[in-house]
């Protein structure tokens, strides 16, 4: 048997999970439905057993018994409609399952005290307790156990008020519990056979929602999978700036747009100067530490519209939607001098970084990517000739 089987597994006698928590959890699923159903019963029950006492009148008349058996009805409805308000508020088989058995104690106690206040109308009472057990079976919310509890109760007490009351034969008495005992038969199984099949559809449903739950998770787990792979494919692994791919094509969308709103769009090749030089120092590891700074610095200086990617080793590109030459000039000096400023601590503190920018700008309709980060990498190797550390613009020659 699996884990799953033995989880689900429903004893064959009592129509109840044999797994205790199992069991629990469907008691508590089912306890809004059992609460508002004992309730109505109840009420329903009470008005019923109240109604009999009309042809407790017609019967007796205005005598003492008949007073008697008012009384004694009156005493069940109030037990009853009392029970019913604790049940609808407290009741459910989980944690109270008493308190469901209550009113059918009572219930059955009153029919058995019918008896001898009116032992001439025993075939009614008869059929009244027949149809009364299939209530306590199949009406009045209650688990098996205690709907066959309460009914046993019932048959045995009313066979021995019949036979301390009622004038019958032993035949008849035997064939009373005979009856009874059918009627008890039928009840039971086929409230097992609901118990059952109430379970069956609970854990089906049950290992459905597992089933959907882990679905879920799933889900989640590869979102993340791919969220993951998503910034390892799009993000440089160092400086945490746009991988070279990713650059490119969010680069080309943005010129694409210029394009077609006829708006400036401009590119910057960013080199670090004698970045070889740095490496043999300092070391390759601070090397990699200067480099994520100097990508800092270039996010800390561009505005969040613009696009920075790394276009290898110590090389960054920058796209700038919205920006003309003198604009992108000016945002290019400024960064210029954010790295010439920038001071790291401890024994890097000595060190002086620069950088030489290339920019380009794109022309009109016909241009394409590859062609202004050519222009643009023109420039800054026309940079590095004139001595580093400066901005050169293309068509201008050196700025500065
Ligand atoms: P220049 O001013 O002409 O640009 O000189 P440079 O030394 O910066 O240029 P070069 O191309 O000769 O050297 C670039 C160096 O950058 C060489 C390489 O070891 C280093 N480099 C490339 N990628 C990385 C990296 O990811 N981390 C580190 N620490 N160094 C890198
Ligand atoms: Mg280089
Ligand atoms: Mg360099």
């Amino acid at each position: 048997m699996s884990q799953q089987q033995r989880q689900y597994a429903i004893h064959w006698l009592t129509g109840q999970f044999l797994n205790s928590n199992q069991e629990s959890l469907y008691r508590d699923a089912i306890k809004t439905r059992v609460r508002f159903e004992s309730r109505l019963v109840l009420l329903l029950v009470s008005l019923v057993f109240a109604m009999f006492g009309i042809t407790d009148y017609n019967l007796l008349g205005l005598t003492r018994e008949y007073y008697l058996l008012l009384t004694l009805r009156l005493i069940v409805v109030i037990s009853c409609l009392a029970l019913a308000f604790a049940v609808g508020r407290w009741g459910g088989y989980s944690r109270n399952v008493w308190l469901h058995a209550l009113p059918l104690c009572i219930l059955a106690t009153g029919i058995m005290l019918i008896v001898p206040l009116r032992p001439d109308s025993l075939l009614t009472q008869i059929t009244a307790v027949v149809v009364t057990i299939m209530g306590f079976y199949f009406l009045i919310p209650a688990p098996l156990a205690m709907a066959a509890i309460t009914s046993l109760y019932l048959s045995i007490g009313f066979v021995t008020s019949v036979e301390l009351f009622a004038e019958v034969s032993l035949a008849d008495t035997v064939r009373l519990s005979l009856l009874l005992f059918m009627a008890n038969i039928v009840g039971y199984f086929g409230l097992l056979r609901i118990e059952f099949l109430q379970r069956k559809q609970f854990a089906l449903l049950q290992h459905e929602r597992e089933q959907n739950n882990d679905l879920l998770e799933e889900i989640k787990r590869r979102k993340s999978l791919e969220a993951q792979l998503r910034m390892v494919a799009e993000k440089d692994g160092l400086t945490g700036v746009d991988s070279r791919n990713h650059f490119m094509k969010r680069s080309e969308a943005l010129l694409e747009r210029a394009q077609v709103e006829n708006t400036p769009f401009c590119l910057f090749m960013i080199d670090v100067d004698h970045f070889k030089r740095i490496n043999d120092t300092w070391g390759h590891t601070r090397g990699d530490f200067i480099l994520t700074k100097i990508a800092e610095v270039c996010a800390q200086s561009l505005r969040p519209t613009d696009v920075i990617g790394r276009f290898g080793g110590e090389e960054f590109v920058v796209a700038l939607p919205h920006t003309g030459p003198s604009d992108a000039q000016a945002a290019a000096e400024r960064l210029k001098k954010n790295v010439e400023a920038l001071v790291l601590a401890d024994e890097l503190s000595e060190l002086r970084l620069s950088v030489t920018i290339g920019i380009a700008a794109a022309h009109g309709e016909d241009d394409n990517l590859d062609s202004i980060i050519t222009r643009a990498d023109n420039m800054l190797y026309e940079g590095k000739r004139d001595g580093r550390n400066r901005v050169v613009m293309c068509g201008e020659g050196m700025t500065s």
